[in-house]
């Protein structure tokens, strides 16, 4: 019988980032996929700067920067008139590199490449039609082409979509509601660049996005009348049923077509560019809804399949991202028996916060979008998009992302003293990944040096204080560790391997941190202890408290598994 020690469910961003995660901490991963195939829609258009961390810290982002290289400006019009444009190359911020804007597929492919590297593949057509638990163990039903399969494993994850058979599986509640419009995407060919080239444009309550795709492709997204034949047709509960798709060889009749047509043309004022046959076309309902429990013993959920959010926020595929970014070591740590299953309860308190703050934030941010009142429209206007036109301002909200920054801090391996008025970052809180330089000169970031380890980071401090610290994390979790001196430019100490230059003081600043600040980061990148110097007592009391190990660690899950895993 196949006995991986952890089943991930579904092929899609979030199941592909968690199988690479666990398999680069030598956890024996396996994802099932009842698809034929990879998607080949292209689905979410953006990879903001945290989903890119994430991918640059597994090893999958690639040479996706460079395939990313589309016109980053774009103008909202409002009643046909311009009211402010965006230039999404000027805003990275001063710790990221800003948004990718690339189809899902590019993605999926770089992650699926990352697992094939780290030793498996996708098993498509699979689908799990039943899951029983005990104590120990997951007893998987799967269908495939040759009949129903049965699979035992430690752990069960479903990553399977919106629609998820796993959630269904362990009976947690889907709460949430839909908005009223409909929404059409397409994915056409132009007969030339249109008019205004990128544009949002927006009239009372109806919107018209045109955004570029690496392929010559443009997406054009556009909210549907609603008495529109189409809007009638996507009265589906749940979100994004497609109702037309090239693999299954439907595309929009002429008649729709025309419509296309003719939409685009009123909504852009673009008579003169013509819209050729769309590779892709869909209808849909956006829904906002989280799972009421985000696990069941040794069952989890993530990604779409514990949380819908507006796709006008682009960060659907991006929570999911972190979803698995942050589950991936905790499980790993309780696999190899290094933490205590406890550890696990962290993942929905941290995570179930943060993607109801994200519902919440792309929910406001679609209704004033949408103009769906007097007063929406109002906001719009008079306030929001007026204030839009200011460079700092778009700066704050694009690189900031105030409103969807996720801080774990109120969460149980955040501080546990209050300190909501302290401005460093502390436990809990993203660190930040600023920019910085090897002692060979090369320039790096904090993220690119630590990867997906453990990082232990000492501003100025002794090399022996250093090594004292980090020999207190290895003892605890072998394996894993980057250990990193954070020493100022022209600095007379001898360099060694281990240390970065901050030339500017630019990653002291982004810490607030003292002449000898010492940081351990989570595998995720969050924050788990700082103290002011290197102390070795407050790093062994974090771990203690965190991972909970018992004194006389048994037969661990990972050596068990260890012997499976080939
Ligand atoms: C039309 C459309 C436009 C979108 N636009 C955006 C956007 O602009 N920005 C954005 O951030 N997000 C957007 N999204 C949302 C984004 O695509 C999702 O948030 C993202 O795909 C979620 O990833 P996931 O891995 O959690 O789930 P999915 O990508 O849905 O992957 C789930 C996988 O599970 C498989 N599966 C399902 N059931 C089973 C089963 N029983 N057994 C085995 N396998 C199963 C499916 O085949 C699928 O491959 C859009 C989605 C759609 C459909």
């Amino acid at each position: 019988m196949w006995q991986p020690c952890v089943l991930v469910v579904g092929a899609g961003p979030t199941g592909l980032t968690l199988a690479c995660d666990l398999r680069s901490r030598g956890i024996d991963a396996q994802v099932v996929d009842r698809r034929d195939g990879p998607a080949p829609t292209t689905r979410a258009l953006g990879l903001q700067p945290r989903g890119r961390q994430i991918l640059d810290r597994l090893g999958a982002l690639g040479d996706l920067p460079d395939l990313s290289a589309l016109d980053m400006k774009f103008t909202v019009f409002v009643d046909g008139r311009p009211q402010v444009c965006f230039d999404l190359d000027t805003l990275a911020g001063p710790t990221d590199d800003g948004v990718l804007r690339l189809p899902q597929t590019e993605i999926e492919l770089r992650l699926r490449r990352r697992l094939a590297a780290l030793g498996a593949e996708v098993r498509w057509r699979t689908e799990i039609v039943g899951a029983e638990q005990s104590p120990s163990r997951v007893t998987i039903t799967l269908r495939t082409a040759d009949g129903e399969q049965t699979v035992q494993a430690d752990w069960l994850i479903g990553c399977d979509g919106a629609h998820s058979a796993v959630r269904k599986l362990v009976q947690t509640r889907f709460d949430g509601s839909a908005f009223p419009q409909t929404f059409m995407l397409a994915d056409v060919r132009f007969s030339a660049t249109p008019k205004h080239g990128p544009a949002l444009y927006l009239e009372r309550d109806q919107l018209l996005a045109v955004a570029p795709l690496p392929s010559g492709e443009w997406r054009i997204g556009a909210t549907l009348p609603a008495d529109h034949e189409l809007a009638g047709g996507a009265a589906h509960p749940l979100p994004m049923p497609m109702t037309a798709n090239p693999s299954s060889g439907e595309l929009p009749s002429t008649s729709q077509l025309t419509f296309l047509q003719e939409l685009f043309a009123a909504r852009s004022g673009d008579t003169a560019t013509r819209l050729l046959a769309p590779s892709w076309f869909s209808v849909f309902r956006i829904n906002r809804r989280t799972a009421s429990s985000f696990r069941r013993d040794r069952i989890f959920i993530a990604g779409d399949a514990a949380h819908l959010s507006s796709p006008l926020g682009g960060q659907g595929m991006n929570s999911g991202l972190a979803d698995a970014f942050n589950l991936g070591w905790k499980l790993a740590l309780v696999a190899r028996g290094l933490a205590d299953a406890r550890l696990l309860d962290s993942y929905q308190a941290e995570r179930k916060p943060a993607t109801e703050r994200i519902e919440r934030a792309t929910t406001q941010f679609t209704r004033i979008l949408l103009g769906g009142g007097v007063l929406s429209r109002f906001l719009r206007r008079v306030v929001v998009l007026p204030m839009m036109r200011r460079p700092a301002l778009q700066r704050w909200v694009f690189s900031g992302r105030p409103a969807l920054r996720s801080s774990y801090r109120h969460g149980p391996l955040g501080a546990t003293a209050r300190r909501w008025l302290a401005r460093a970052p502390g436990p809990g809180d993203e660190a930040p990944d600023v920019r910085c330089r090897r002692a060979d000169g090369a320039p790096t970031s904090l993220g690119r040096e630590i990867g997906a380890d453990w990082g232990l980071i000492c501003f100025g401090g002794a090399e022996a204080d250093l090594a004292r610290c980090a020999a207190i994390v290895q003892a605890r979790l072998p394996g894993g560790l980057k250990s990193i001196r954070v020493l100022p430019a022209g600095t007379t100490e001898p360099l060694d391997r281990r240390a970065v230059l901050d030339p500017a003081g630019a990653l002291q600043r982004a810490f607030h941190a003292g002449a000898t600040t010492t940081i351990l980061l989570r595998p995720d990148g969050y924050i788990a202890c700082r103290a002011p110097r290197p102390d070795a007592a407050a790093i062994s009391d974090w771990l203690d408290r965190i991972l909970r190990l018992k004194p006389a660690r048994c037969e661990s899950a990972f050596e068990r598994n260890g012997s499976r895993f080939a």
